[in-house]
């Protein structure tokens, strides 16, 4: 039967078996995400279920019914043909068997409190959640977790934004996280106005596939504004390991007021043996007493390095700085298959 048309005799609820370990009773209706989201398994939604941000896929090997616009739009033709779904456009109007990487099975939601927000820059916050219940986390470096934003005046409805961790993996009872002011963004609007220290905040995760390599490739890591955040709990893990790897960082900022924690990388380059941490600025201001590197991060990349083809690119922040920066890598021999990326779209 087609799973999109809902069977008029049978009204639900219907089975949803999960990677053929858990059964769920589903009332009819419901989309997929928020079913399993309702059962606490939270498969990452960054765009909060409207079917623009394509992270909430899952295989489905039976049931499911006919893909949706947004979806074939979203997933790639391998992808389609290998079943993938948008959780968030499937509707439960039958029984479903479907699949999800068992890392998501182990999501947890987190009670926490705020405890610190502190000014980076002009526009950028770094704050502290110190998790309550459960009290620790298991993360690998590069991972994000989603905040909910909850109802306020600007915004009738509770979504989610997703946030890269910045903190140490070896401190698993907090998350830091690096919030640049996005003017009228729903979540950073509240963050930065209505969220005070002291302040409980619900977070959900770890997700996401952005971390270091295992290999021991010389690495050359590009971020600008809140691209900072994975890159400090990378580093961390790093300095945790003692590793020896080489890494050199291309911070990029407009101007200097765009620049931020020069004290805990210049920390950074004592405690890693081969870290170098490079700020670069596009157009200082008038009579600054910038002393650094001008011009474009990419720029930057171009003039420290003829040849890449041996390096690992990571790269993180904006898409349209990913797409010029992940360009600037392959056109120096860097292999695509070797540059690693978080895009905060
Ligand atoms: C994996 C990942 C990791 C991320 N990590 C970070 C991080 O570490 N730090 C960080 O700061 N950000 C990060 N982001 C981005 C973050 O998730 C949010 O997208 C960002 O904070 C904006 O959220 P918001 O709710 O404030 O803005 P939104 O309300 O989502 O608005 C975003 C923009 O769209 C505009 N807009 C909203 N609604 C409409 C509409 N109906 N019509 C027209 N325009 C509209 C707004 O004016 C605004 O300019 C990450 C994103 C991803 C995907």
């Amino acid at each position: 039967m087609d799973g999109r048309i809902k069977d008029v005799v049978n009204d639900g609820p219907y089975k949803v078996s999960v990677n053929n370990e858990r059964e769920l009773n589903v009332d009819s209706g419901k989309t997929l995400r928020v079913a399993l989201h309702d059962e606490k398994i939270s498969i990452p939604s960054v765009c909060g279920g409207r079917g623009v941000c394509g992270t909430c896929k899952c295989r489905v090997t039976k049931g499911g019914g006919p893909l949706l616009p947004a979806e074939t739009s979203l997933l790639t033709k391998d992808q389609i043909a290998d079943g993938m779904r948008l959780s968030c456009q499937v509707e439960v109007c039958n029984d479903l068997d479907i699949e999800i990487p068992d890392e998501l099975l182990s999501v947890r939601t987190y009670e926490s409190i705020c405890t610190e927000i502190e000014e980076l820059t002009y526009d950028t916050r770094r704050f502290r959640f110190e998790l309550k219940t459960p009290a620790q986390i298991d993360f690998t470096a590069g991972q994000f977790v989603q905040l909910l934003c909850p109802r306020y005046k600007s915004s009738g409805e509770e979504v989610y934004r997703a946030y890269s961790i910045a903190s140490d993996p070896a401190q698993n009872n907090l998350i830091d996280l690096i919030i640049r002011r996005v003017p009228n963004g729903i979540c950073t609007t509240w963050c930065f106005d209505i969220l005070k220290e002291g302040g409980p905040v619900m977070l959900n995760g770890p997700y996401g596939d952005f971390r270091m390599s295992e290999t021991d490739a010389p690495m050359v890591f590009v971020a600008g504004g809140s691209g900072m955040a994975p890159f400090v709990s990378i580093l961390s893990e790093m300095r945790n390991a003692a590793s020896k790897r080489s890494v050199k960082y291309f911070f990029g900022g407009n101007t200097t007021k765009d620049l931020c924690m020069a004290n805990e990388m210049k920390a950074f380059e004592e405690q890693l043996q081969n870290f170098e941490f490079i700020p670069v600025v596009a157009n200082p201001e008038e009579g600054s007493e910038w002393a650094g590197r001008v011009g474009l991060v990419t720029e930057a990349v171009q003039q420290t390095y003829p040849d890449l083809s041996k390096h690992e690119g990571y790269l993180c922040g904006s898409p349209g700085m990913i797409d010029a920066a992940a360009a600037v890598f392959t056109g120096l021999g860097m292999p695509e298959d070797k540059i690693y990326y978080d895009k905060f779209s």
